[in-house]
């Protein structure tokens, strides 16, 4: 069905291109996800389709996840199909159970929401600030209870939590687990470590829409030998996906670099879509959005996947040194359009993976404004407070603000 849509918007899109070319407008404007992907990535989805008899072979993933944990700076780290399963992992090794409770974020992905929900563990929505869209540190103690067991500190769009800091001294006097959510910010430093390691465990995501992109795919990390013991084993226990499924994501590598990084995807992400479209795969599915636990939930990461992400780790610093040039832009017209620029904490580099800013909210329900005089759509995160579903949360007062007015600009630019 989806394929089908895709595939009958041809006509449609290629008339609007014509368009453009006769009024003199730009063909192609900054895509937000998959801008990580190069024809060499697309070069080892297309050997790794020819190919299928190392798919399975262990080798690939054990190099990536130390490639990784070396990068990062942590003891070890484990190679899931995505950052929602990789936090699913640290629940595991953390050893929460049903009625443990978790402070979260009340500004988050369904993803986050899910892997408590799936392991029975309750969380309890605590608000951010609006500085750096992380937890704020201040209404959080009045929501430790007796059976609160850890707090996630979430680093949004590339940036590093604002209390940071003030979040895991408050979790460490309370005896409670740190989790870091890192899905933006991988590659973010505080203090010269990279965020993710002054937790217990954290995430790291190769999503479509994140810092670097396998489709899906992400890691768990910890540097305690007891909690890297609890992720092994949790991987041990993970099964591969299917071929059906690595087969339609190695697909999705194609087809999403031809939508939203080769330079005439104007015309070639159509051509994309006539190939490739019928494989696609999303960032969630049906059952994410209701709450139910998908039956491809909880996979460990192939090799094929595994040597594209070697490829995009080889390439995340020169992609995030880029982003941070880029957002100069923002910062200039943040300033000359007296929109306050998003909080760079002291210590801290950010991967700016979204640009975000407040922004008065009827500029976020309708953006055409940004197309015309900026020639970027920008990007929404977060439209509710459990993004993308209606999962209400009561008395985030600074949440339910950046859901009314913060929007994000692309910060890879070509
Ligand atoms: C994308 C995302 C995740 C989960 O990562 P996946 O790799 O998509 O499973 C977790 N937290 C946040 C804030 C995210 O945006």
């Amino acid at each position: 069905m989806d394929y089908f849509r895709s595939v009958a918007g041809i006509p449609k899109r290629q008339l609007k291109n014509v368009r453009n070319v006769l009024t003199r407008r730009p063909l192609t404007s900054p895509s937000l996800g998959s801008v990580t992907l190069d024809q060499d990535d697309i070069d080892l989805a297309r050997a790794a389709l020819r190919d299928r008899s190392r798919w399975y072979e262990p080798e690939e993933t054990a190099t990536y996840e130390e490639a990784f944990a070396r990068w990062n700076g942590s003891k070890a780290a484990f190679a899931l199909m995505g950052g929602r399963v990789a936090l699913s992992a640290c629940l595991h090794a953390l050893g929460l159970k049903e009625g443990d409770e978790v402070i979260v974020p009340g500004y988050t992905c369904v993803v986050v929401a899910n892997a408590f929900l799936f392991a029975g563990v309750k969380a309890v929505y605590s608000d951010i600030e609006l500085e750096s869209y992380g937890l704020d540190a201040d209404p959080l103690e009045k929501k430790i209870t007796s059976r609160t067991r850890a707090v996630v500190v979430q680093h949004l769009y590339g940036l590093v939590s604002r209390d940071y800091e003030a979040v895991i001294d408050l979790a460490r006097r309370k005896g409670l687990f740190v989790i870091e959510d890192c899905a933006h910010a991988t590659g973010a430093e505080f203090k010269g470590i990279k965020v993710g390691n002054c937790g217990d465990v954290a995430i790291y995501s190769g999503e479509q829409s994140k810092v670097f992109t396998t489709i899906h795919g992400g890691f768990a990390v910890a540097n305690d030998e007891s909690l890297i013991k609890g992720l092994r084993a949790y991987k041990e226990k993970a099964p591969y996906p299917d071929e059906t499924w690595i087969e339609r994501q190695l697909h999705t590598v194609i087809l999403n670099y031809y939508l939203f990084k080769h330079p005439q995807r104007w015309w070639r992400g159509d051509l994309a879509r006539i190939m490739h479209g019928r494989y696609r795969v999303g960032p969630l599915v049906g059952d994410e959005m209701r709450g139910v636990q998908p039956e491809h939930y909880g996979r460990k990461m192939p090799a094929p996947i595994a040597a594209i992400g070697m490829n995009q780790l080889g390439k995340i610093d020169e992609y995030n040194e880029r982003r941070r040039r880029n957002a100069e832009r923002w910062h200039r017209w943040c300033d000359e359009n007296g929109y306050k620029r998003p909080l760079v904490i002291e210590g801290s580099v950010p991967v700016y993976l979204r640009y975000p800013v407040l922004v008065e909210p009827e500029k976020k329900q309708d953006f055409s404004w940004a197309k015309k005089t900026l020639n970027v759509t920008p990007g929404v995160w977060y439209e509710s407070h459990i993004h993308p579903t209606e999962r209400p949360v009561e008395g985030c007062p600074n949440a339910d603000k950046a859901i009314k007015s913060c929007i994000n600009f692309p910060c890879l630019l070509d």
